[in-house]
């Protein structure tokens, strides 16, 4: 037998030992030791690294969107000592667990049950959609059909139709375990998401290349996370009270074409890269969607929180944007990079029709 891939989720923090276990962990360590049927240590005792936290991309109430910090999933690769069962994990400032081997091994990455396209095979776009917690082949396409009928009828995809494909990847999977497990839900919001590492190693398998990978779970609560050019976005396939899942996936879908986001609640790890929706400076003569302005300078068109009364086709400089309340502006007052159930604004339009056209 082979290397096997253990994932286990991080044990719950010793009280009072909080604050020293954040710090030790931020580039941390954990000892494994292997197990047999009767609890005693088998084979060599191993350190495996604890990867820093990523801050993801969640979806919120409203249309709202939001960064969220999340636990990292403690990950490595191994050979299994003759006669373990379990393994016992211990991190500093952590409870010991005593995972079992069954119940954490990796599934390996393999090629989907099956693969279907749907839309035009010369199609600008491809997205590919991960199928997670589905046993039904046809539930899992009915859902990949529906995301592509929300694009097709999303502006300015609707205005070019054909021009985005699904490529549906179908991996048959027990609805109440799935395969990109164990899935992680932040408390108080809408971030659900699962194993990264393992979703980017059974895409790579699937040998299908597109522009976004979004992984569609099939849970019955709504939420999500953006990804990032190494790791697909998630997906639920459950609205919410106001705004349809489809919405976050075109939001997502909205990244993959190089736009920047425009809501200002904070991310942590935004990096300094600036797209060409998000302006620097309050001046409409001055962004890089300039040409679409229809209010003049010396801007802002409206300030921090403004901007509600403006006729809805004003195009200026609103200030909020990417991960700021001030210095950042947007084109307009609304758009589906600020709030999950807007249309696009008019400078996101563009952006998109230039590389579908
Ligand atoms: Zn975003
Ligand atoms: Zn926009």
């Amino acid at each position: 037998m082979g290397p096997v891939r253990m994932v286990v989720e991080r044990a719950t923090a010793v009280p009072g030992a909080a604050e020293a276990s954040a710090q030790l962990s931020a580039h941390g360590t954990a000892e494994v030791r292997f197990l047999d049927a009767a609890g005693k240590p088998v084979g060599r005792r191993r350190r495996v690294k604890v990867e820093p936290a990523p801050v993801l991309e969640a979806p919120a109430a409203g249309g709202g969107i939001t960064h969220v910090a999340t636990e990292p999933l403690i990950a490595f690769m191994t050979r299994l000592p003759k006669g373990a069962v379990a393994f016992r994990l211990d991190e500093p400032g952590r409870d010991v667990i005593t995972p079992g081997i069954v119940e954490t091994a990796s599934p390996r990455p393999k090629k989907p049950d099956s693969r279907r396209r749907f839309g035009a095979q010369d199609a600008r776009f491809v997205l590919a959609i991960m199928a997670e917690r589905f046993d039904r082949e046809a539930a899992f396409h009915a859902d990949c059909r529906q995301l592509l009928a929300a694009i097709e009828a999303t502006a300015p995809f609707s205005e070019m139709p054909g021009r985005v494909a699904v490529e549906a990847l179908f991996w048959k999977s027990d609805p109440g375990k799935g395969l990109f497990g164990p899935l992680q839900m932040g408390t108080g919001t809408d971030l659900i998401f699962g194993d990264r590492k393992l979703t980017a190693a059974f895409l790579e398998k699937s040998g299908v290349r597109s522009d976004l990978a979004i992984v569609l779970v099939n849970l019955a609560k709504r939420g999500g996370a953006g990804g990032t050019s190494k790791f697909p976005a998630w997906v639920t396939n459950q609205p919410s009270a106001t705004d349809r899942w489809e919405d976050v996936a075109i939001h997502e879908i909205g990244h993959a074409f190089g736009l920047g986001d425009e809501y200002d609640s904070p991310n942590p790890q935004a990096t300094s890269d600036i797209e060409p929706n998000i302006g620097e400076t309050p001046d409409p003569a001055r962004v890089p969607w300039a040409h679409l302005c229809n209010v003049a300078g010396p801007g802002p068109t409206a300030p921090f929180n403004g901007g509600a009364t403006l006729p809805a086709g004003t195009i200026g400089t609103f200030e909020g944007a990417r991960y700021q309340q001030h210095g950042r502006f947007r084109p307009q007052f609304a758009c589906r990079m600020r709030t999950t159930r807007d249309p696009f604004c008019e400078r996101c339009r563009e952006l998109i029709r230039a590389r579908i056209a």
